[in-house]
């Protein structure tokens, strides 16, 4: 799937790698990170820029721990995984073989926010216990610990949502499945809800880069970025669920699961 791919470690056999287009991202989050008004203003610059790289790789490394729940899962009711990749739009957990039945299919995809949601318990955990570190140390890894919870929690509302191929439109279609028994049909009307969700969040990402148009402002430009980053993976969300809706439609063959790779 990724041929520009670089393999960084395995965890239980499991490798964990990331697609060169990743490094787009990391640049982008340590930059918006950096130029973030509230970011540890007083501090030195070297230890804001340091903190916001730190925050970055941080954001990868949850995004890891994502895709390993997905993985894990996946392996627990029997579908053989590959390997987890992070990639211009997040991270994607490459099954080799497919989950056959629509449990299976609901328990490898739930993991995913599964895991997230219990990232955010600890991390809220330890928020509230570092308030009482004090100093240059503890603004940083309260102000990392602040953004990791905000940016999990929204990771994991995000991939709730039903916009398949993301979390909440697989977890939709495992329910479509199992309520009619026709895994075709399912992925259709789910890739349709899909396609019509990504427009939506292409037009908004148009009105923020839109409303904020006006400055170049580091702030403002933040947004504006942030508004193209929106339409950027809507177009990625309705070429995904396209594609799939009509591979579905034209080939009355292709009855059985497609691919089982799980995007974030
Ligand atoms: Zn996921």
């Amino acid at each position: 799937m990724f041929r520009r791919r670089v393999h960084f470690l395995h965890i239980a056999g499991i490798s964990v790698g990331a697609d060169v287009s990743s490094v787009l991202v990391l640049l982008l989050v340590v930059w918006s990170l950096g130029n973030r008004p509230g970011w540890l203003p007083d501090l030195p610059s070297a230890m804001r820029w340091g903190t916001a790289l730190m925050g970055a790789l941080l954001l990868f490394l949850s995004i890891v721990i994502h895709e390993l729940g997905h993985a894990f899962a996946a392996r627990a009711v029997g579908t053989e995984v590959e390997r987890v990749t992070l990639f211009l739009f997040g991270g994607v957990a490459e099954l080799r073989s497919e989950p056959l039945r629509p449990w299976r299919d609901a328990i490898t995809t739930g993991a995913g926010p599964a895991a997230t949601g219990l990232l955010v318990l600890i991390l809220w955990l330890v928020t509230r216990a570092s308030v009482a570190v004090t100093g240059d140390i503890g603004a940083a890894a309260f102000t990392l610990l602040q953004y990791l919870l905000t940016i999990n929690t929204l990771l994991a509302l995000f991939n709730l949502a039903p916009a398949f191929p993301l979390d909440g439109g697989r977890l939709l279609r495992a329910v479509l499945w199992q309520s009619k028994g026709d895994y075709r049909w399912a992925t259709v009307v789910a890739a349709r809800v899909g396609t019509i969700l990504a427009a939506g969040l292409i037009l908004f990402g148009i009105l923020v880069v839109l409303r904020f148009g006006q400055t170049l402002a580091a702030p403002e430009l933040g947004i504006r970025l942030s508004g193209l980053w929106y339409a950027l993976i809507g177009t990625f969300l309705l070429r995904s669920s396209l594609q799939i809706a009509q591979a579905y439609r034209a080939s009355p063959s292709l009855g059985s699961p497609e691919s089982s790779n799980a995007p974030s």
